[in-house]
């Protein structure tokens, strides 16, 4: 069982599709490297990019809608390191 919390899942992080690997950006910055990342439940593909988390139009660049996570709904730790984390 996941320790994430009520309602969320832990899916696969579509940037680098779980590999959390070094590429041409680095660690990957959706997940932090980690490869996976919570999504809240269910879980649900994002429309925009149908799960790639990349923008049709432009390959090199997240998906806007889900910031590259490929899911609704996904807690991205990237996006919370701004402003105050709450400990
Ligand atoms: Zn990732
Ligand atoms: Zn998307």
């Amino acid at each position: 069982m996941s320790a994430v919390g009520g309602g969320y899942g832990v899916e696969t992080c579509a940037w680098r599709h779980g590999r959390g690997k070094e590429g041409a950006y680095g660690r990957c910055h959706v997940c932090m490297g980690k490869g996976s990342l919570p999504v809240s439940r269910p879980a649900q593909k994002c429309p925009d990019c149908l799960c790639t988390g990349r923008r049709e139009e432009a390959p090199g660049e997240p998906c806007a809608r889900c910031g590259g996570t490929g899911w609704e709904g996904a807690y991205r730790p990237a996006a919370n390191t701004s402003g105050t984390a709450p400990r």
